[in-house]
């Protein structure tokens, strides 16, 4: 590990808090921004696979007996679908929010296939693992109701002018990310919504706290770095880790799973991530490895959502993981999910099209079609050239948002043509330069 800035700056800042009597009491601290260092790729989640719910609690109890139970009842499987409504608060040294709508929506629609098992790599997953495939009845949803009540967008926006804002501490420890008074975003209620932070993390992509073992009940949730953020936008160009999967990974741990491999980054046997069905493995893989790779007398699962491997890579969840996480909200987040469904659903094909918002992300070269009703079958997508080529073809299932990568079009005037049911379809221009 290499010390890149050798510099060590304090910056003055104001914490306002109310005491009993709505005295005003300003209190000046002393932040200190931490010296970054050339992480290796090990620290790419900050997450700390050591830190576990007090065991001895009567809660880790129950969450041990309904796990057993879970794990030994497979049913489960197969129960209603929990909707969890997320709340995204981008904390960002820009202006003016950088993280689009369509970018949200874009990341819920991964988070959300893979938890069901649809991700986009499934059908790469080592013929092996298919059996042990969990299909976690799990939605995420963007908040449509603030805690006051108040329709929400499920976005908030604080500028701010911290360089790698999830990094810096105050008092107590505190992370600045997590609170106003920091120069951050104070999350809401963590009973009711899944607070996931976007924020500069260092050469982090991000982090979660686990189940019962927040530092603090305002850290409670889940920070992502913006450059991984969904697989539009600022993320689009993010490499290996631009697909959105970095949030995957983090829900699991938010749902308390460890990394596959066991406690923390060491290569030994001898540790567990205490899920009973996912091969034993020595440490984590990086990049995207192919084939049987064994260590630890097994053949390991490297393409498991829980490993620290490329997104192109990134699979799955097992049964045991799926029944881990069901525990644990059932344990630890009983209030969290709530009725009704991520969106509103509509029948009429008309209606459905008429509403949706069409926008080019230029960064990534993407045609980003996005609604917010659903239509309950499968659409076709086809792009033509004037010629009457096609030049794109692609099925849009039960997801918000569309994506086109149009990048090996050549300039000019296309169509696109959405087909739903039957022989009911809508063409609309688009222009590519
Ligand atoms: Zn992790």
């Amino acid at each position: 590990m290499m010390l890149q800035e050798d510099f060590r700056k304090e910056a003055h800042f104001d914490l306002l808090l109310n005491d009993s009597s709505a005295m005003r009491l300003i209190l000046i601290f002393t932040l200190f921004i931490i010296p970054l260092f050339s992480t290796g790729q090990s620290n790419l989640c900050k997450t700390d696979g050591k830190i576990d719910p007090a065991r001895d609690s009567l809660k880790f109890h129950h969450f041990q007996s309904l796990l057993s139970y879970n794990l030994a009842n497979p049913q489960i499987q197969n129960r209603s679908v929990q909707y969890f409504p997320v709340v995204i608060h981008v904390v960002s040294r820009q202006t003016t929010n950088p993280v689009s709508e369509a970018q949200v929506l874009n990341q819920l629609d991964v988070i959300n296939a893979d938890f069901s098992g649809n991700g986009e790599n499934i059908l790469k997953l080592l013929s092996e693992f298919v059996p042990l495939l969990g299909r976690g009845e799990m939605k995420f949803c963007l908040a449509t109701v603030d805690p006051n009540g108040q329709a929400t967008s499920g976005i908030t926006f604080t500028h701010t002018d911290i360089p790698n804002i999830a990094l810096q501490s105050g008092p107590e420890g505190r992370i600045a990310v997590f609170y106003d008074q920091l120069g951050g975003k104070t999350g809401w209620d963590p009973t009711r919504y899944i607070n996931v932070w976007i924020g500069e993390y260092g050469d982090f992509l991000g982090s979660a706290s686990f189940p019962g073992a927040a530092p603090f009940s305002e850290e409670i949730g889940i920070v992502i770095d913006p450059q991984y953020f969904g697989s539009i936008g600022e993320a689009g160009n993010s490499g290996v880790y631009g697909r959105g999967h970095t949030l995957t990974h983090e829900m699991g741990h938010f749902f308390g799973l460890k990394h596959i491999w066991g406690k923390g980054f060491d290569a030994n046997c001898d540790d567990s991530d205490d899920v009973p069905d996912t091969p034993n493995a020595e440490g984590p893989y990086f990049g995207c490895p192919s084939g049987q790779r064994i260590s630890c007398n097994s053949s390991d699962m490297y393409q498991n959502f829980m490993d620290l491997t490329d997104d192109r890579c990134l699979a799955a969840f097992t049964k045991g993981q799926v029944a881990y996480m069901q525990s644990a909200i059932e344990t630890y987040y009983p209030g969290l999910a709530v009725d009704g469904e991520c969106a509103t659903y509509t029948d009429s094909y008309s209606d459905w099209y008429a509403q949706l918002i069409w926008s080019y992300d230029a960064s990534s070269n993407t045609y980003v079609i996005y609604s917010d009703e659903i239509l309950d079958q499968v659409r076709k997508v086809e792009v033509y050239g004037v010629d009457g080529r096609l030049a794109y073809t692609n099925y849009w299932d039960d997801q918000q948002t569309h994506l086109m990568n149009l990048s090996a079009l050549a300039s000019g005037i296309y169509f696109v043509r959405i087909a739903g049911d039957g022989n009911k379809y809508f063409v609309r221009t688009i222009v590519l330069y």
